[in-house]
């Protein structure tokens, strides 16, 4: 019994962690196949930004599991928030946590043994499992470190501080480490993630000469990475506006392999919601820091999150989501219909809004949204960017990478382009994505 199969749910964070989980069982000797009907171990990790997002997984398990299956693992953090809930299904065996799943090869032995037919591990302590986790294998030109996980900020529609547990930066040496390692095998572009990756305040005490001691923020971070050879293109994600600092923006101006594209979710442009969803920061401040980093780094493209029909949102307070939304021009963005999350207080609040008006709603803002998505890829027409090439596309002689702006470009070259970097003059543009020729 030594085949896994992993189905991934949700965000950017939980796609790394995959990856790491991957690496954690093909180290402990398990071989990953990508067919669920030719694995004994099926092993699902779960997103809880959906509603019944347990009820999916379990539907899952249900399609996916064959008679060659023996044991099933769910993790993430639908299991940290149902914790043993999750053994409702009785074919699960294995319930573990965001925080530990480096302990997954260990506790699949145990059950393969025959030790116990059930384990449940949701244990809050962050730190450890970064410790325990092996080098990285298949590396790929574009690459995630985690840096920081966890939330103290307690929007009133969210699960992460209860399933992700309070804000934890990883050790400022640990993630250069890592950088390093994958610098080596080959990545050129890293992404630096975490829940509030800019409220980063990792401990850097044993530095080398020449290097401040103390706690490092996210800028600091920045220009250590953007300093070691080999890194040729630098992002980060996931920012709160409100820890959005000057320095930060005066990074973008002095660092020239950091991504000209930032990710700032808004999710409201109505100040009497911005409150009660508790995201501490009104409209004019938002808008203002937007101001202050396009007057230091002009040319900087924005991205968002936007939720509507948020509980109590009034037609008009949507319309203010709707101006904002023109006056800043997202490059591109992602929006959502508020979807009730057990626990949470906004769970709990009067006033929720019928599915036949957050529908509407959702496809005015979206339209919009489109409408500048296709505007800027149509800006790029004629420009050369320089352009990562991550895969090879649908037809031979295909390939497709991403721009600065994270836009997907498109090409046709006889020669391998995957990993690597080329400047591509932009001839066209469609929705999702632009074409052009090698330059
Ligand atoms: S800042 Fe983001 S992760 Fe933190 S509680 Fe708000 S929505 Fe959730």
């Amino acid at each position: 019994m030594h085949k896994f199969h992993i189905v991934v749910y949700g965000c950017q964070m939980n796609v790394h962690d995959s990856r790491r989980i991957s690496d954690t069982m093909l180290e402990a000797g398990f071989v990953r196949t990508y067919e669920a009907t030719a694995a004994d171990i099926l092993i699902f990790y779960t997103c809880n930004i959906r509603e019944k997002a347990a009820h999916k997984v379990f539907s899952d398990i249900g399609l996916l599991k064959t008679k060659r299956t023996r044991i099933i693992a769910v993790g993430g953090c639908v299991a940290q928030a149902e914790q043993s809930g999750i053994f409702k299904n009785r074919d699960v065996n294995i319930v573990f946590g965001p925080h530990v799943y480096h302990k997954l090869p260990e506790y699949i032995k145990s059950i393969a043994n025959g030790e116990t037919d059930r384990i449940l591990d949701v244990a809050t302590e962050q730190s450890t499992k970064f410790n325990c986790l092996p080098v990285r294998k298949n590396v790929s030109c574009s690459e995630f470190v985690t840096i920081q996980e966890g939330c103290d900020n307690f929007c009133t529609y969210c699960v992460v501080p209860h399933t992700r547990g309070r804000e934890f930066s990883r050790p400022a040496l640990d993630v250069i480490r890592e950088v390093k390692e994958l610098v080596a095998s080959g990545a050129k572009e890293i992404t630096l993630v975490g829940q509030n990756v800019n409220s980063y305040h990792g401990e850097a005490p044993y530095i080398t000469v020449g290097h401040p001691r103390g706690t490092w923020r996210l800028e600091r971070l920045i220009m250590e990475i953007a300093d070691l050879d080999g890194v040729r293109r630098l992002r980060y994600v996931t920012s709160h506006p409100r820890d959005f600092t000057r320095e930060l923006m005066e990074t973008h101006a002095k660092v020239p392999v950091l991504a000209p594209f930032v990710h700032i979710p808004v999710q409201s442009g109505n100040n009497r919601i911005l409150k009660i969803m508790n995201r501490g920061h009104n409209v004019s401040e938002y808008l203002d820091k937007l101001k202050m980093f396009l007057d230091i780094c002009p040319g900087v493209q924005f991205s968002s999150d936007f939720i509507v029909g948020f509980p109590t949102e009034m037609d008009s307070e949507f319309g203010d989501t709707l101006k904002l939304v023109d006056e800043v021009k997202y490059t591109t963005s992602y929006s959502f219909k508020y979807s009730r999350r057990r626990g949470t207080p906004a769970d709990r609040m009067h006033g929720q809004v019928p599915e036949e008006t957050k529908e509407v709603r959702l496809a005015t803002l979206q339209q919009i949204l489109l409408r500048d998505q296709i505007a800027h890829n149509n800006s790029l027409v004629g420009k050369i960017n320089e352009v990562l090439f991550e895969k090879r596309g649908r037809y031979s002689n295909q390939y497709i990478g991403k721009n600065a702006y994270m836009q997907s470009v498109v090409v046709e070259s006889q020669e391998n382009l995957v990993g690597i970097f080329a400047n591509v003059l932009i001839e066209s543009a469609s929705t999702n994505s632009v074409s052009g020729k090698i330059v």
